[in-house]
Order: C-alpha cells, then structure tokens, then sequence
C-alpha cells in the first residue's frame, strides 16, 4: 500500500463539475490501494476576488485580517471536494491548516512552514479516511492566528505534508499537462519537458515560471519527494521533478523564463568607500525592497554608480527610502529605467558546457536586442531586456536552443 499526496490547483476545483472530476481521481488512487492526502486551492479565481473586496474597503488592510479573509476560499473547496467524496461512499474529512497540524513562523501574507504535527492526519488514514486539507495556510505556533504561506502557497503545503508523512509519491494537478520550456501562451512551439531537476525546477519557478512555488521545490528538494506536474483534464503523464542522476540526461538550456515589470535603478556618484554597498543594500533591505541583479560601476578611486533591478512596483517605495537616506549614502542623484523585462534560460547541462551565456548573447544581439543587466548562476543566465523586446527574446532563445525539437538534443 502506498501514500499518496494530491494537490488540486484552482482550477482544477472552480466549478461543481471539476470537484467532482477531483473526486474521481482521489478515488482511483484509493481503489488503487493507497492512502491519500488531498491538498486544495480555493475555487478558481476566489483568492483573487477576495484580494478585490478587501481593495474596496481599505487600501491598506491588516495583514492579519486579510490572511483571515484570504484563507477562507481553501475552506469552502475542502468543505465541498469532502462532500462530493462521501456522496461516493467514500470516508473522508476535511481539515483547515491549523487542524492538520501545520505551524508557521510568526508573519502574515507569506508565513514558512516550521513544523507539521501530523497526528491527526495519521490517525485519520489509519482509520480508512481520506483527508482533505486546506492549502496556503496554516497557523502561527507562538500566537494561534491563522497565516497565509504566499501566493501559490498550496503547492508547498502539499509538498511539506509529502515529507511530513512520508508520502511515495505527490501529484500536483493543474490546468497545463506539466512544465513546459517556456510558457506555451507565448511561444506556440514550446513542448512539455518530460522531467526536469529540482535544481532547475527552482530556478525556473524564481524566475518566473508560474507553474510552481518555488518553496514547495525547495522543499521536494532537501526531502526528496518526487513530484509529478500533471493535468487534472487529461491521463497524459505530466513533468516529473526529481534528482538529476535519474534523469535521462543533462540538457545545455532545459527551459526559459521570463517576467516584465521590473525597473533598473541606478544611485550615481557615491563615494566609493568600503562600505558602499553593505550600506546601500542593508538599508533597502530592512526596508523590506526585494533588490535581483546588482552592477557596480567603479568610476574612479572616489565615486562609484550602482545599478540594481526591482519589480516595478515597488518603485516609489524604493525612490522613498533612497531619499531619505541620500544623506547618509552620500549619493549624488538616484535616476531609474521602466519598462524592462528578464529573460532566463535554465539548464544544468550548463556547468559543462561552456560559451552558453556568448551563445544567448549573440542570438539577441543579432536580433538587435539590446541587453541591459545580466546574471548567472552555474545552471542559468538571465538578461534584462526591455519589455518590447521581451517575446522576441524568448522566441530566439527558444529556437538557438532547439528547444522545440521533438526529441531532446543530446549534449555531450
Ligand atoms: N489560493 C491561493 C492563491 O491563489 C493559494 C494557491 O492557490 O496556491 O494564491
Ligand atoms: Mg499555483
């Protein structure tokens, strides 16, 4: 007998028809002889809307409260995902995080997992019972307030309840048949990668890719959980996420990802001292900016210019923080880009193979596609475009790449 995780996406659970589709495939994996623990999203666009109503009463919610209201959409999806599977005749119950034994660390909107207390899921199974459990939330050990783990946050409370009970297996059903190379909305030749590490499902996922949370792979990884990305519309196989040695082989560039929205900001003439940029980044950082790519430009032995990349939309709070501190800083001028967009390509076959990142850069440049920042890692290099450009960059790193051969090319 095995143990099963099942996570059903927002979609997968947005109307009575699909809950009861998600019902019949928890039911397969019980008539197979397994136990099974159900992960839910709220119904399909419910988080969003709740987002929506909170936004009308107040600009400015308590994190508090709008963890109360956002946790609320898994619950009806629980409620009602148990009720389709007892009128099957089906022993199941459902659970809210706090009931399934998931405690968080003390924040609101985008709380860690820090322990599962899985007794009573554990005695649940033991007595013949399906448990449905309520994803993205759980509740914060020192104070009994009910947080929110992030959006998308379902994905890594079934990942961690996988590794908290020892699961063989979790299956994440979503609206796609797996991940793709890149997202086929935007690049019609994109395919469905077969499997892909959890190294680079983790790159993929922070940069950009939506189909998972990034800490759910985070997760999978230190616990080893083998994941399976699948559709719940279909029986085709989905994307398995696993260890690199088991994999059929290491590709040069196994996916791309994107995402717009970000502005360059550049802090010109600061005094080029040694501590330049532990002042610079300790102070956005306690300011809670999110800063990605980073350059420094050393001017001469007094001055230095700084460039850094921020999602666009916390650009104001950035300008903010930047001024007050002006003095301090000693900065001449604060002058910022819009309007960019980063593009990644992601494989580990890169650690390898050298003159990747020369092979990306030519291809865009002979698009004429001006690279304005660039990173890497050993299994990835990202460049910030500007929007415009932005799906002509993938579509010429799609193809460079041969990333819609059928049959993956081997790269020795
Ligand atoms: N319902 C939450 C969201 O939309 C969590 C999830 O679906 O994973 O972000
Ligand atoms: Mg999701």
């Amino acid at each position: 007998m095995g143990r099963i995780v099942q996570k059903f996406g927002g979609t997968s659970v947005g109307s009575v028809e699909r809950i009861q589709n998600a019902a019949r495939r928890v039911i397969k994996e019980v008539e197979n002889g397994n136990e099974v623990v159900v992960v839910v999203s709220a119904m399909g666009k419910t988080t969003d809307e709740l987002v929506r109503l909170a936004g009308e009463i107040s600009a400015n919610p308590s994190k508090r409260e709008m963890d109360m209201l956002l946790t609320t959409g898994e619950q009806i999806t629980i409620a009602l995902l148990t009720m389709a599977l007892h009128q099957q005749g089906y022993k199941a119950q459902s659970l809210t995080g706090w009931q399934a034994g998931i405690q968080t660390e003390n924040a609101f909107s985008n709380a860690r997992i820090l322990d599962i207390d899985s007794t009573r899921i554990e005695d649940l199974l033991k007595s013949g019972h399906i448990a449905v459990v309520a994803g993205f939330q759980g509740v914060i050990t020192e104070t009994n307030d009910i947080a929110t783990l992030g959006r998308g946050g379902s994905d890594t409370t079934a990942v961690a309840l996988a590794a908290a009970l020892k699961a063989d297996r979790c299956d994440i059903y979503t609206d796609v048949t797996g991940v793709f190379t890149t997202d086929p909305r935007v690049v019609k030749t994109a395919r469905k990668i077969p499997s892909i590490s959890y190294d680079e499902m983790l790159e993929m996922a922070n940069l950009g890719a939506g189909v998972l949370h990034p800490r759910a792979v985070e997760f999978a990884k230190n616990y080893q959980i083998s994941l399976e990305v699948r559709s719940s519309m279909s029986d085709e196989r989905g994307t398995l996420v696993e260890e690199e040695s088991s994999m059929e082989q290491n590709l040069m560039v196994r996916g791309l990802a994107f995402e717009g929205n970000i502005t360059k900001i550049t802090v010109s003439n600061m005094p080029n001292n040694i501590n330049a940029l532990s002042d610079l980044f300790t102070i956005l950082a306690s300011n809670g900016i999110n800063v990605d790519i980073i350059i420094q430009n050393v001017m001469n032995e007094e001055k230095t210019n700084i460039s850094f990349s921020i999602e666009t939309s916390h650009l104001s709070e950035t300008q903010e923080v930047l001024a007050g501190f002006q003095d301090k800083l000693g900065f001449e001028s604060i002058s910022y880009e819009s309007g960019l967009a980063k593009v990644s390509i992601v494989g580990s076959g890169m650690i390898s193979n050298h003159g990747v990142a020369a092979k990306m850069f030519k291809a865009l440049s002979d698009q004429n596609i001006l690279i304005k920042m660039v990173s890497t890692s050993e299994i990835k290099v990202s460049t910030v475009v500007k929007q415009e450009d932005m799906v002509k960059s993938i579509e010429t790193l799609h193809d460079i790449f041969e990333l819609d051969a059928r049959v993956p090319v081997q790269n020795s």
